[in-house]
């Protein structure tokens, strides 16, 4: 350690007390003021404020949304997020085997979107409404790939106006606060989205404030649950749809849904349906779609989510870091 700001987290975590929803706030400002010169701090204080809502919920007996204030947990159209087929005829195969599995929005991101000529992506757009539907609700996730090139992203416009898509999301990196709002202001009617590089909610808020975003989109695996829920709240006041960021496990899902359970204008969540084997394993069950096809966080104490650890254990790898003699880190018994 080089000075009193860089502790590692466990230092300000390890042997607190929790007993009130103001121990997670505390908690918080104590690993961000001993922790604030480390890059990691906001992701590894993610999951660890997770654990807090979870621990705290399951004691109370209460869901995590009803902890944060919200009175009942609204039901999401969820969209299924994957990768833009590698052709055209592809992408919109992959629309239309989503909509045959009962989704009716779809995000089609990354691949070779933004990688040619604007006639080859206008070509992916127009392909998966047609994969879709005239009723679906189409997503583009172009990934950042033009940096920060307003130029590049507004060639790529009018086939996402003429095809209605609902959003572009990322044409630029988080930071680039200029060029998305370059890009916002000629985008009409389409939005832009973008937020699931924020780590924290001053990050999040500087988006809504000055890149024109139409949709927020937050991580809560990045900033942790009580900073998602300030942007939930935030959004909200300057008339910005929070979306969750998420696309791995259902635990996963569950935290992101948290933070804007109880909003009913920001009705549309990201459900990961090309997720590995081991994101789908961790948990006991899944947060399945109702016979509407919308989602919920669940109405259970926590998370209300269970660990399957039999299955985890077959991922485990065993990790012990040593300097000189001291062990600053081995792998935990798993029960
Ligand atoms: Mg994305």
């Amino acid at each position: 350690m080089s000075h009193g700001i860089c502790q590692p987290v466990g230092t300000s975590v390890l042997g607190q007390r929790l007993d009130d929803v103001a121990d997670i706030a505390r908690i918080n400002r104590e690993v961000r003021a001993n922790s604030l010169d480390l890059l990691q701090t906001s992701h590894t204080l993610a999951g660890i404020d997770m654990a807090l809502w979870d621990l705290l919920g399951r004691r109370r007996g209460e869901p995590v949304w009803r902890l944060l204030g919200h009175d009942q947990s609204t039901r999401k159209t969820p969209y299924a997020s994957q990768l833009f087929g590698d052709e055209p005829q592809e992408t919109r195969a992959k629309g239309k085997a989503q909509r045959e599995a009962g989704f009716r929005a779809v995000k089609f991101g990354w691949g070779p979107y933004g990688q040619g000529d604007a006639s080859t992506d206008a070509a992916h757009i127009a392909a998966a409404r047609e994969g879709l539907g005239e009723d679906g609700i189409l997503l583009v996730d172009a990934g950042t790939v033009w940096v920060d090139d307003v130029a590049a992203a507004a060639a790529r416009l009018d086939a996402l106006i003429e095809h209605r898509a609902t959003w572009l999301e990322e044409p630029f990196i988080s930071a680039a606060l200029g060029a998305y709002k370059a890009l916002a202001e000629r985008a009409a009617p389409l939005r832009l989205a973008g937020g699931e590089g924020a780590h924290n909610f001053h990050m999040a808020q500087q988006m809504i404030d000055y890149a024109g975003l139409g949709y927020v989109q937050i991580d809560a695996g990045r900033m942790g649950i009580s900073d998602s829920k300030r942007v939930a709240d935030y959004a909200a006041q300057r008339d910005v749809r929070f979306v969750n960021h998420t696309f791995n496990s259902h635990i996963a899902l569950s935290a992101s849904l948290q933070a804007f359970a109880g909003h009913e204008q920001d009705d549309i969540c990201e459900y990961p349906v090309e997720a590995k084997p081991l994101s789908r394993e961790i948990t006991q069950s899944l947060i399945e779609r109702d016979s509407d096809g919308l989602v919920c966080a669940p109405d259970a104490p926590g998370l209300g989510m269970e660990i399957d650890t039999d299955a985890l254990a077959r991922y485990l790898v065993q990790v012990k870091i040593t300097v000189d003699d001291a062990r600053l880190y081995a792998t935990p018994d798993v029960p």
